[in-house]
């Protein structure tokens, strides 16, 4: 096979294909100590076909591919014009998670028993997340650019437009939030999550950019209009970009996590640009601060929407039918529209909707 003339899939463990891809990633050993099992990729940005995640075995870190079936059945039907694009999609795909088992191969050779052996603050391990997320899709992507130079950009710039188009109001809204619910760690995590986002899409892009030695400037158009209209972002952008050609200049002869301080350093400034500072406390603790701003304090409908979703949450309200909504003691209430994650109510003549999932992301 072409690829393995030019990736190395030394420590590839084990291949799964699956149709029940979620199951088959939640499912996987990480044989190390890791906040939880592993999730797809699946928000209103994009969503996970393939995985590569690192594991421990005997000591070793090593690849386990999971691949998604019902994408991955393309590649074995009958080859036809319509399906040439998803055909290609996917064999890009394949080529991109082989990227990460080449990449985890020369980090874990230059860097061995660190990998996944190092315990992390609260602090770090939000900063390293967002640093290696960053490091490991732009080594995927510039690896495995050479198999489709032209059409997989386009996705990738796209994915990256979106994500930096949304990230400040979604930020910003769960901060207003969090101005109610007052959960630290869980704000913390949601901020970093959109902001990493923002970040990593970012690097995918570059990675494939720099894989196929191309301009950023002259091959990303949209992606330099979304910079404008999100100035904030534009030297963020540019520094993740000259960081993670500086990493690779050395790739290879890593010695240490050091490596990605440059990285974690980036975040750590964008997340207080985001209104989150994470201040490192003695004993790997950490003190959350989020400064008060116009934009991070919740509007009077969100106060209101905060509290009837609250007294609902109280009440254990009994949902009977979509549309209708009966309290504790039986009493309908003929206004309220509920489902089983929102209600609709009305209040002083306005319209509010309250998620009873979450409570901290409202709409
Ligand atoms: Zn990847």
């Amino acid at each position: 096979m072409a690829l393995r003339k030019i990736l190395n899939l030394k420590r590839l463990k084990q291949v799964v294909v699956s149709y029940n891809y979620n199951e088959a990633l939640a499912a996987v050993d990480q044989g190390a100590p890791v906040s939880g099992p592993l999730k797809p990729t699946n928000d209103e940005i994009a969503v996970g076909i393939a995985m590569t995640p690192t594991v421990l075995r005997d000591g070793e870190a090593m690849s386990v591919m999971v691949l998604n079936a019902a994408y991955l059945e393309i590649l074995v039907a009958a080859e036809t014009p319509q399906n040439a694009a998803l055909r290609e999609q996917m064999i890009y795909t394949l080529a991109h998670e082989c990227g990460h088992v080449h990449d985890l191969d020369v980090r874990a050779t230059s860097m061995p028993d660190i990998i996944l052996k190092q315990r992390l603050s609260f602090r770090d391990g939000i900063l390293f997340g967002i640093a290696s997320g960053c490091w490991d899709e732009y080594m995927a992507c510039r690896l495995s650019a050479f198999i489709s130079r032209e059409s997989v950009l386009r996705p990738l710039e796209d994915t990256f437009c979106t994500a930096l188009e949304q990230a400040r109001d979604r930020a910003n809204a769960a901060i207003r939030q969090y101005r109610m619910h007052a959960d630290v760690s869980g704000i913390t995590k949601e901020v970093s999550e959109v902001y990493k986002r923002v970040m990593v899409y970012a690097a995918y892009m570059l990675g494939h950019i720099d894989g196929i030695e191309g301009e950023v400037a002259a091959l990303v158009p949209k992606a330099m209009d979304a910079l404008e209209r999100q100035p904030y972002f534009k030297p963020f952008f540019s520094r993740l970009c000259d960081e993670l050609r500086t990493m690779h200049g050395t790739y290879g002869q890593w010695k240490g996590l050091e490596v990605y301080e440059p990285l974690k350093q980036l975040a750590d400034e964008l997340l207080k640009v985001g209104g989150i500072d994470i201040q490192p406390r003695a004993d790997d603790g950490a003190y959350v601060h989020i400064p008060f701003s116009a934009e991070t304090m919740p509007t009077l409908e969100e106060q209101m929407a905060f509290l009837v979703g609250e007294e609902f949450r109280r009440s254990d309200v009994n949902v009977c039918r979509e549309g209708s909504v009966f309290g504790e003691n039986g009493e309908h209430h003929p206004n309220w529209g509920v489902t089983k994650t929102s209600a609709r109510f009305k209040l002083g003549g306005r319209d509010y909707l309250s998620r009873l999932d979450q409570k901290d992301k409202m709409q």
